[in-house]
């Protein structure tokens, strides 16, 4: 599709906060000399459905779901991508040929970031969560070939379906721990993912697990991006682990993001560089 207009996509989300995806994509869309504009809007989950319609009534080209909008915007899309269908939430909409196509770039951002230090094939995994981020992530660590996942949830039922979807649907080796003081990571564990909120927004929180005992083979991976260097990878980097933070899954995600919608790969070290600036890291 061209258009003599300015092209726009969007991120949907409640609340979202200042936004660094918004001034990350921004800078890569000049980068590339694209003429593209990148909204971020606060739509309540009962506008939604209307914020989805809008989105074609308003020539959109598509657009991110945050929080907490990522499984409710299934059921909008005409048509799921396989990993989107398997993860069940969408974080990111293309809007072609006038059909709304769900997609899932979580776990293929947290993924590729991970493969850039190490290969997730036949390790051992625990996941800390089992929300929209653990189930992305748990999706494409098994699909990447991963030997075992532990997921660890406060809550039973929820930790429970990401261990079934995994056993069922992707067949790999996962069990439960109901994470209810602080998880003990036993010696067989290579990667430890922290895939839950704690730490949005909050430097000194405490994730509980017991890091004392964290041996330094492990790496440890937090999803949280804001801010780039939680409490919990910092106590991780004190025990000689390597630390793999929330900014590299951003910013390969959003790469992912920016080519759905423009076909056009971005050059990701512009992407990074912004989160950084954006950050003043
Ligand atoms: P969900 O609301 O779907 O899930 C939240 C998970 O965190 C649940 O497993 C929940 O457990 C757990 N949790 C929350 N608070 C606590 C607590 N105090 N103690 C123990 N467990 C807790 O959220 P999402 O999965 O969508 O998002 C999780 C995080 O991932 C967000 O902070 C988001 O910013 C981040 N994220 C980062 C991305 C990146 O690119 N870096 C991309 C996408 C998300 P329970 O089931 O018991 O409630």
């Amino acid at each position: 599709m061209t258009s003599s207009l300015q092209d726009i996509v969007c991120c949907m989300g409640q609340p979202l906060g200042s936004n660094p995806t918004q001034y990350m994509m921004e800078k890569a869309f000049i980068a590339a000399n694209l003429d593209w504009r990148y909204l971020t809007l606060e739509v309540s989950p009962e506008n939604l459905p209307a914020a989805v319609v809008g989105m074609k009534a308003m020539g959109f080209r598509g657009g991110n779901f945050a929080s907490p909008h990522q499984v409710a915007v299934v059921d909008y899309v005409d048509r799921l991508t396989e990993s989107a269908e398997l993860i069940g939430a969408v974080n990111c909409v293309h809007i072609a040929d006038d059909n709304y196509v769900g997609e899932n770039t979580d776990g293929k951002g947290f993924l590729q970031a991970l493969q850039e230090i190490s290969d997730p094939a036949d390790k051992k995994v625990v996941i800390l969560g089992a929300g929209g981020t653990a189930r992305a992530i748990g999706v494409e660590l098994a699909l990447a070939g991963v030997r075992e996942i532990v997921v660890a949830n406060r809550s039973t039922d929820r930790g429970q379906a990401l261990v079934d979807l995994l056993q069922s649907r992707v067949k790999v080796a996962a069990s439960l721990v109901e994470w209810k003081n602080d998880f003990v990571v036993d010696e067989e564990t290579d990667l430890l993912v922290q895939a839950t909120a704690i730490g949005l927004r909050d430097a000194r929180a405490a994730v509980p697990v017991d890091t004392e005992l964290l041996s330094d083979r492990l790496i440890v991976a937090d999803v949280i991006h804001n801010p780039p260097r939680t409490k919990f990878l910092r106590e991780a980097a004190k025990r000689g682990c390597t630390v793999l933070d929330g900014v590299a899954m951003l910013v390969n995600q959003a790469a992912r993001d920016f080519s759905i919608w423009t076909g056009i790969e971005p050059d990701k070290s512009i992407m990074r560089e912004s989160v950084e600036e954006f950050f003043e890291l």
